[in-house]
């Protein structure tokens, strides 16, 4: 039987391989890990290769991808990242934990919560200069005293979520101010915060750098897990696979054609108007994959093919040794945001190995 192209291969015992030694590495210090699935839609066994690599929570910022993970049986303690009011009802049925930062939202969780006779847990984001989701941090005491009024609603911890929005670098300051956060809060309102969840892939040069981790015990992972990469500098974390994830395409031409197009240059097909560089009569392929597909630009290939370009359905390679032919399957490495957009077409055939 022939493999449909194209198709995305993801390994399985890499991913598995991948998530025990960074639960291993960061549990060296007390800190548990969430396995972040939204990069390859919630696929349950990606997930699974996940648990049975020592994490304890399977964390999505996609409520549906979170009910499909359940619907195919996956047990864990399942984090939704980003909590939106018009879906308390399902946060409620579907997910333990919610990160949130608004008011408004809990009240509506707590509302829902005592609907069902559930306790709904929830992680307070707080704002530590990257200027996405945050609660800012003078705020953050009268809001937890508003939230201990809901019935229904814990407060398991506080988080923060930095090297997103802003590229703001998680480091031993803000990391600390965290920590101090989580103290204060535990001792003006003598509660106890289980989760005190720094950050997510950027966050290894500050684990590694030997700081005092305080009270941080939690981080989010998906791009180190699944791409065995820190993401602050993109370096590949000593002992990680960084290719558990291949996209294949199909060679649907090869010819030798000039560089340079022949005509008056308008806008391509996305706007731009392109610049090209005269380097002869080149040997060129075709494959079937476009920019409908993938983030094309994510894509890396072997050293001896470049990627020239690339319209909604076809990207146009060099191939100076003519190594490909018609038919032939040509393999590519993802960056995230790569894998992100593969696993979201619907024309890529997700082919899970062992
Ligand atoms: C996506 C996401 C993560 C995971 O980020 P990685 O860089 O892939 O580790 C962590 N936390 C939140 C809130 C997210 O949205």
């Amino acid at each position: 039987m022939r493999s449909h192209l194209p198709r995305i291969e993801i390994s399985l015992s890499q991913i598995r391989d991948n998530t025990r030694l960074l639960t291993e590495l960061y549990g060296q210090k007390g800190v548990s890990l969430m396995g972040v699935s939204k990069a390859v839609l919630g696929n349950p066994a990606v997930a699974e290769a996940m648990i049975q690599g020592g994490v304890k929570f399977i964390a999505d910022s996609r409520i549906e991808n979170i009910q499909r993970m359940k619907l195919a049986g996956i047990a864990a303690q399942f984090v939704l990242l980003r909590t939106a009011l018009s879906q308390a009802e399902s946060v409620i049925e579907s997910v333990d934990i919610s990160l949130n930062t608004e008011i408004e939202t809990i009240q509506k969780l707590a509302y829902f919560a005592k609907a069902h006779q559930k306790t709904h847990q929830i992680i307070l984001m707080v704002e530590l200069g990257d200027l996405r989701e945050g609660i800012l941090p003078c705020d953050l005491p009268q809001f937890i005293r508003e939230t201990l009024t809901l019935s229904h609603i814990k407060i398991a911890g506080i988080g923060c979520n930095l090297a997103c929005y802003g590229g703001v670098k998680p480091d031993g300051r803000n990391m600390h101010k965290l920590s101090k956060l989580a103290a204060e809060i535990e001792k003006t309102f003598q509660i106890r915060l289980d989760i005190v969840s720094g950050g997510n892939s950027a966050n290894y040069d500050w684990y590694q750098s030997g700081q005092a981790i305080g009270k941080v015990n939690n981080l989010r992972l998906g791009e180190s897990i699944f791409l065995g990469r820190e993401i602050v500098n993109r370096k590949a974390i000593p002992g990680l696979h960084t290719h558990a994830f291949q996209l294949i395409a199909e060679v649907i031409e090869s010819k030798k054609k000039p560089s340079l197009p022949v005509g008056e240059i308008c806008q391509d097909a996305f706007g731009n108007v392109p610049k090209f560089e005269d380097r002869g009569i080149c040997r060129r392929a075709i494959v079937a994959l476009g920019r409908q597909d993938v983030l094309v630009s994510g894509l890396e290939s072997s050293s001896q093919i470049e990627i020239l370009g690339a319209s909604s359905d076809h990207i146009i390679l060099n191939d100076p040794n003519h190594r490909l032919q018609v038919g032939d399957e040509v393999s590519f490495n993802l960056d995230y945001g790569a894998l992100l957009t593969a696993m979201t077409s619907p024309f890529i055939k997700k082919q899970l190995n062992r």
